[in-house]
């Protein structure tokens, strides 16, 4: 059964198409940004590695990741950055690799939502790869809304593979540029392709 890999720039739409997606198909759903945020807050060898290695005040007093704090370090500093995506993206990895195992066994379609997919070299895990994408000023007006200044949105978006490469390295590629209805109905005509030629 079907292991799908859903990226693209932030704030391109991943997350809403690939629940779309997940519905379409009757698929399971991974979300690898929950998945590091779950990391962050739960795991204590996370955090034990990230208030010695990198930084103490990653996380508050209460022992809550601060997300912000986070978010400057990583902003200001590119081998934080690169520390930082050490310690999360294997044990990333380890979750959904361990999940498309089990859905492969079932016969269990499976979404997997992961932006950074070709940054990881990670295309060989999946059976189809799909892109979504959109305009640069849509970008920018989505990460504006969840509070991201331009200058931040601007810098993680030089950070990923251009999204002309994230495209033209997909097997399908979702343009989220209209209103939910025209993703949904994008999720809906992808969900009806996809099993044939994986089954
Ligand atoms: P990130 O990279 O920040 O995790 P993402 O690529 O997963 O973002 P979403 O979270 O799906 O993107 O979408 C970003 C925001 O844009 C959300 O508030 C979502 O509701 C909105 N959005 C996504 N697609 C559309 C659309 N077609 N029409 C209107 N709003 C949309």
């Amino acid at each position: 059964m079907a292991v799908i890999g859903v990226t693209g720039g932030i704030g391109s739409g991943k997350s809403t198409f690939s629940k779309m997606l997940a519905y379409h198909l009757g698929a399971r759903l991974f979300d690898a940004d929950s998945a590091a945020r779950e990391l962050l807050k739960s795991d204590p060898a996370v955090r034990e590695k990230i208030t010695t290695e990198l930084f103490a005040e990653a996380y508050t007093p209460d022992g809550q990741p601060d997300r912000a704090a986070i978010r400057r370090l990583v902003f200001q500093d590119p081998t934080a950055k690169a520390r930082l995506e050490s310690i999360l993206h294997p044990r990333i990895r380890e979750r959904w690799t361990q999940l498309a195992a089990e859905c492969r066994q079932t016969s269990t379609p499976l979404v997997v939502e992961i932006p950074l997919l070709f940054e990881t070299s990670a295309e060989h895990f999946f059976d189809r790869i799909v892109t979504v994408a959109c305009s640069l000023e849509t970008q920018l007006a989505r990460t504006a809304a969840r509070g991201l200044t331009r200058e931040e949105a601007e810098s993680i978006i030089r950070s990923q593979i251009p999204l002309e490469q994230k495209t033209s390295l997909a097997h399908f590629v979702v343009w989220n540029d209209g209103s939910h209805a025209n993703l949904e109905n994008q999720a809906a005509e992808l969900a009806k392709t996809l099993p044939n030629p994986l089954s």
